[in-house]
């Protein structure tokens, strides 16, 4: 049990977002760790199930495997989640220092390589 977090301000976010109230429950239900990964239905419901990644085949389908440790997803879809914040934080620098005008979706934000003013510069990958 992780008992640095702000459990308050974990939840915050259910405050005021426009998710649909499935994918609040399954957000939730990553957050308390009750998505039934191979791992989950092994050690906790002990029906039997072999703790294998369906994605690597190694020992351990945890959710902490899936969302950050497992080999076959790391140059793909942690890439990808990687890429997708980083485009976040890129067009949130581009608007602070005057080097975009406008803000749009982070998923049509399409970094410039370069991008500079009189007082500032930056860079995409
Ligand atoms: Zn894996």
């Amino acid at each position: 049990m992780i008992t640095d977090v702000d459990q308050i301000a974990s939840v915050s976010w259910l405050q005021f977002s426009d998710l649909l109230w499935e994918t609040e429950g399954v957000v939730c239900a990553i957050m308390d760790e009750v998505i039934k990964t191979r791992n989950y239905r092994k050690h906790i419901m002990k029906n039997g199930t072999l703790d294998i990644c369906r994605a690597c085949h190694r020992p351990g389908e945890s959710l902490r495997h899936i969302v950050s440790r497992c080999s076959h997803l790391a140059n793909g879809e942690y890439l990808h989640r990687h890429n997708q914040v980083a485009r976040i934080f890129h067009q949130q620098l581009s608007l602070r220092f005057g080097l975009i005008d406008f803000e749009m979706p982070y998923y049509r934000y399409d970094p410039a390589s370069v991008l500079e003013n009189s007082s500032a510069l930056l860079y995409w990958d």
